[in-house]
């Protein structure tokens, strides 16, 4: 599958039924479902910015997307959003709850773990109990961190050591995983977690969607795209001012 930047992002179900909030126009035409827009007009947020602009659509297509846009450009919320729209999707066409994790977020950090979970939350705040996160950075016995995972939540944040962790003693079952976002993927890299990254990577199923997003595009970015997308190179979306 080789992509373009100028792929255009094939038509998707928005939500059909449901009146998109008056409020948050500027999102409303980004495809994403009824349940997410309230959320984003409960946060009082009007307008996406240029990187939820671009990523948005083509996360929701599936596309796999490296993006790289300074900090404090919400890049959180560009990645997070079409993935909680997918997982509503899927979970609205299939009639039975699936025990598996459908998404991963690496984080170079436990406290951007702790950020970026609480955003989860906020942005599912309309999705009920149809998407939990969980944070497998917190400090706790593992007997805990396990349990919490075996409850399968739809989405698990944390630092690469701790994923990989979870993934080789096959209590997250690396298989089942339809996202993966490395987030501040230039910080990852220098935080050294390559060895992580690598098992990560290699227990991924073909066809798993990757994101990441990242301040800079240093080569090294380079490297991890390669390992992660195994199917072609993503959508570069460089949104340097
Ligand atoms: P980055 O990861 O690019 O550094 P963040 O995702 O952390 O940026 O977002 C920075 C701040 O901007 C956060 O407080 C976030 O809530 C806010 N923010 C994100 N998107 C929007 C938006 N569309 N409108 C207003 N504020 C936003
Ligand atoms: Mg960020």
């Amino acid at each position: 599958r080789k992509l373009n930047a100028d792929d255009v992002p094939e038509p998707v179900d928005t939500g059909a039924g449901h009146t998109p909030p008056a409020t948050n126009t500027g999102f409303a035409s980004l495809g994403l479902d009824a349940r997410v827009l309230q959320a984003i007009a409960k946060e009082k947020l009007t307008e996406p910015t240029p990187v939820q602009v671009q990523a948005i659509p083509l996360a929701i297509a599936g596309k796999d997307i490296l993006a790289r846009a300074k900090t404090g450009s919400g890049k959180t919320l560009a990645y997070l959003l079409p993935i909680i729209h997918s997982i509503l999707r899927r979970k609205a066409f299939s009639a039975r709850p699936a025990k598996t994790v459908s998404a991963i977020f690496l984080v170079p950090t436990k406290e951007l773990a702790t950020q970026v979970t609480t955003a989860v939350k906020t942005f599912t705040s309309f999705c009920g109990q149809d998407i939990r996160a969980e944070n497998i950075n917190r400090k706790e016995d593992l007997a805990v961190t396990r349990a919490r995972l075996l409850e399968y939540p739809e989405i698990v944040v944390g630092t690469p050591n701790r994923v990989s962790q979870w993934i080789s003693n096959d209590v997250l079952k690396a298989a089942d995983l339809v996202h993966v976002v490395i987030d501040e993927a230039d910080l990852v890299l220098s935080y050294e977690y390559e060895d992580e990254l690598r098992s990560i990577a290699a227990a991924l199923p073909a066809g798993v969607q990757n994101i990441f997003m990242s301040a800079t595009l240093r080569t090294e970015v380079d490297k991890l795209t390669a390992l992660f997308c195994k199917s072609g190179s993503p959508v570069v979306l460089d949104l340097s001012e």
